[in-house]
């Protein structure tokens, strides 16, 4: 076995670490551009308590509000143009996995000269600092280097992440988190349990990564149906941020498979569905090809074990088909029962969602425990539908 483990992220967590933003940021710059999406950040008072924090210790800060959910490059090249205009030295991402997401990708297109999809295949000479603030518990951008970001001209939908987007510094501030509606709780926290599920299972899983997934399952078992049903419950919040960010860290080294690579291009072509609604309405057909895989079906079976729900005496193999009926049961808690047309994919998109997996997602595909080609991936798109 070999692996890789790294990274830079220095993480504060805590109820009311808001507060902190502006000592944090003062060691990078005095010119910040917030990041941050259309409304909700404006809408529970959290940006403009950041405008103050950061001008109370002297940072001036410019705010580009204009990221929508499933960014797109223009909305990343407009406002890496306003940061070179205004002599932005830092950028700080606030809000959900779209905002901190685009916040390292304007990162990168302001130091440089290209448009940010050209970076797809160019290495970036480097990135302006980047420190994020989480909104959602989610998609462990917060901590890791991955930006996705979608091209509108093509419905592509590509992650990149270079070793100068990691983010200097993250804050978790639960507080945050408590204003999300249950749908979006629902959606973002269902992504960390397919991020743990992938990193887990994946090709490419390590005994750090591993450790970090087992807690987040624990912590996922705990807290998040009531995170769903109690805005409120700080210690529910506390917990799905926690694992948010373990399971970012997680995929940073172990990778995600092919539930992920096949839901960017379904969200790259269908914008208004949400990262994980795409994800709930593929896992089940994804985890009955994998689970076909022995290493695989070893790893479902501890993960049923952390979920507990085993009675009897089972074998191995009966406990990893017990854990796909533990997930339909959690999508049936926290209301994530949409299949891919129920979302508004339509049926002659298949074809080019199942292709674009392998164009713009390769990296996932390839690190799925079982080994997949365009047809089965256009079967299993179809098991979805
Ligand atoms: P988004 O950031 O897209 O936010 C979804 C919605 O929730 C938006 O309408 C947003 O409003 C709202 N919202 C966010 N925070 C709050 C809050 N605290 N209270 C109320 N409403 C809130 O969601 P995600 O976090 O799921 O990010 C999804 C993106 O991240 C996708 O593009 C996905 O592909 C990508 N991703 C990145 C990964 C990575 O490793 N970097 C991994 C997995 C996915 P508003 O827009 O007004 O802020
Ligand atoms: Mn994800």
């Amino acid at each position: 076995m070999s692996f890789d483990f790294f990274n830079p992220v220095k993480i504060h967590f805590g109820t009311d670490s808001l507060k902190d933003a502006g000592k944090i940021a003062k060691k990078y710059g005095t010119h910040a551009l917030i990041v941050t999406g259309k409304s909700s950040m404006q809408k529970s008072g959290v940006l403009d308590k950041l405008v103050k924090i950061l001008k109370d210790e002297g940072i001036n800060s410019i705010v580009f509000s204009d990221i929508t959910p499933n960014p797109t490059i223009d909305e990343i090249d407009a406002a890496a143009k306003l940061a070179k205009e205004k002599n932005i030295d830092l950028i700080i991402g606030l809000g959900g996995g779209s905002p901190l997401d685009s916040s390292k990708a304007i990162a990168v297109a302001a130091k440089g000269n290209i448009p940010v999809w050209d970076y797809l295949k160019i290495q970036p000479k480097g990135a302006l600092p980047i420190i994020t603030i989480v909104s959602t518990s989610g998609t462990g951008s917060e901590v890791n280097r991955f930006s996705v970001m979608t091209n509108t001209k093509t419905g592509e939908k590509p992650g990149f992440g270079y070793e100068c987007m990691y983010p200097k510094e993250a804050i978790i501030d639960p507080v945050i988190m408590q204003s999300m509606p249950k749908y979006v709780t629902a959606t973002t926290g269902f992504d960390v349990f397919v991020h743990v599920l992938e990193a887990y299972t994946g090709k490419i899983s390590n005994p750090i990564a591993d450790s970090y997934c087992e807690k987040a399952f624990a912590l996922l078992r705990e807290s998040f149906i009531a995170a769903c049903n109690e805005p409120e419950n700080i210690k529910a919040r506390s917990d799905m941020a926690i694992a948010s960010a373990l399971a970012g860290l997680a995929i940073d080294s172990a990778g995600v498979g092919i539930i992920h690579a096949l839901e960017h291009p379904v969200s790259g072509n269908f914008p208004n569905i949400a990262h994980g609604a795409g994800l709930a309405a593929l896992i089940i057909a994804s985890m009955e090809l994998n689970i076909k895989d022995k290493t695989c079906r070893e790893k479902y079976a501890k993960v049923a074990h952390i979920f507990g729900n085993i009675k009897g005496n089972k074998t191995e193999e009966d406990m990893a088909y017990e854990l796909i009926e533990t997930v339909k049961k959690i999508l049936s808690d926290v209301g994530l029962n949409a299949k891919l047309k129920d979302l508004g994919v339509s049926e002659d998109k298949l074809e080019k969602i199942s292709k674009e997996a392998f164009t713009t997602m390769n990296f996932a595909v390839l690190n799925n425990p079982v080994v997949l080609g365009e047809k089965e991936a256009l079967e299993l798109l179809k098991d979805s539908f």
